[in-house]
């Protein structure tokens, strides 16, 4: 199994080119004889972290150091899940990993692989390799920490879900969906569709009507089971889902604003995500679009009490407003409680830190690995006054 903790990104990479390669040539027998439901795990992952001399130039130095010591100090993730390659809210994306320094992911329910090629003659699973790989490119820009895919197959334009889902196996979809949440933990989902008719292609509601339904399904530990008997996967709470394709006035809960200046980027983020998109030339034929920048999404399972466009009372604009997503307040968002914040330090450290460390234990392990800079445990501080007990003769130890 592909893991984003392994730490081989180049063997990540060639072992993402293998799964790209079994799903889209038909290996599915071969995969069935190992995984009787024909879903192997390393089927829906692909890695656009940079390797070396692929890392754009904004991500190597002082610049590339800055960019990824920010990222170690919030908790903050965010997984963004659409249907095809170039569906993706570019500068919303971009906005949260280079701007607010969050986790950030995409899962793109297929490869695109039936659409047009606007730059060559690579048609089905060949056009679906060149907007994998147009995808990676792109991920890159908006600072991707990950980027996934089911095993759902394009088959091209669908005119309603029911079409879709009868091409597709829903369950296997939402399986795969289920899969990737549970491997990702972010706090935050979002969802680029509205998971309605008024998403004007099948699988494009498909996409919005399964994400809430993925992301309820992988709290539960009685859906999909195998995937934690025997693949290893926990199951993981999303704290908040929202959701895309909120018309002009309706109602909103977050309106994410791109249009800033980032002095690191020397641009605005919606315009180097721009950029970035525009490198899916099969799709834009190397097209970068202009304007755009503003993103608007409701809070699916909250009371929406956002303003409309109308009005513009803007609710917020952050998914993670309200939440405390700094490494301390960290077991509290895993429903751990706060950490205390006062411990006496007794001669006995052992005896009073014990409970403290359990529960920063228990955090760190439940949380997701990348968001903890190594080595770190939240004691330094009551460990640096039990040092000084322990030079005036207090404690032993
Ligand atoms: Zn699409």
């Amino acid at each position: 199994m592909i893991d984003r903790r392994q730490p081989g990104l180049g063997a990540a990479l060639s072992a993402a080119a293998v799964a790209v390669v079994a799903t889209l040539a038909g290996a599915a027998a071969a995969a069935a004889q190992s995984d009787p439901a024909g879903r192997a795990p390393d089927r829906v992952l692909a890695f656009p972290a940079p390797v070396g001399e692929e890392r754009l130039d904004v991500d190597r130095g002082a610049m590339g150091a800055w960019y990824r010591i920010r990222k170690l100090a919030t908790t903050a993730s965010l997984l963004h899940i659409t249907a095809h390659p170039d569906d993706e809210h570019a500068g919303m994306l971009t906005l949260a990993s280079r701007g607010w320094g969050a986790r950030t992911a995409l899962l793109s329910l297929n490869r695109g692989e039936a659409g047009a090629n606007a730059i060559g003659p690579e048609l089905f699973d060949a056009l679906g390799l060149i907007r994998t790989r147009e995808l990676v490119l792109s991920g890159r820009y908006y600072g991707l920490d990950d980027l996934y895919f089911t095993t759902a197959v394009d088959y091209g334009y669908s005119k309603s879900v029911d079409e879709a889902f009868r091409s597709w196996d829903r369950e296997a979809v939402l399986e795969d969906m289920v899969r990737v949440i549970r491997l990702n933990r972010p706090l935050v989902v979002v969802s680029r569709f509205h998971g309605s008719a008024r998403d004007g292609h099948g699988h494009h509601h498909a996409a919005g009507l399964l994400t809430p339904e993925a992301v309820a399904a992988a709290a539960d530990p009685a859906r999909f089971p195998r995937q934690i008997s025997e693949e290893g996967l926990r199951p993981w709470r999303v704290l908040r889902t929202f959701r895309g394709g909120v018309r002009v006035d309706e109602p909103y809960d977050v309106e994410v604003i791109a249009t800033g200046m980032s002095p690191w980027l020397g641009d605005t983020y919606q315009r180097w995500a721009s950029r970035g998109l525009g490198l899916q030339r099969s799709q834009t034929a190397g097209r970068v679009r202009a304007g755009g920048g503003r993103y608007f999404y409701e809070h699916v399972d909250g009371t929406v009490t956002g303003g409309s466009r109308g009005t513009a009372t803007r609710i917020a604009d952050s998914f993670f407003a309200g939440l405390d997503t700094t490494l301390r307040g960290l077991p509290a968002l895993l429903g751990e409680g706060p950490l205390p914040r006062r411990t006496r330090c007794s001669p006995n450290w052992t005896a009073w830190s014990a409970p403290w460390r359990r529960r920063s234990t228990s955090a760190t392990r439940r949380a997701p690995s990348a968001t903890w800079p190594a080595g770190w445990d939240g004691s330094g501080r009551r460990s640096r006054r039990c040092r000084t007990l322990r030079r005036r003769g207090f404690t032993s130890r």
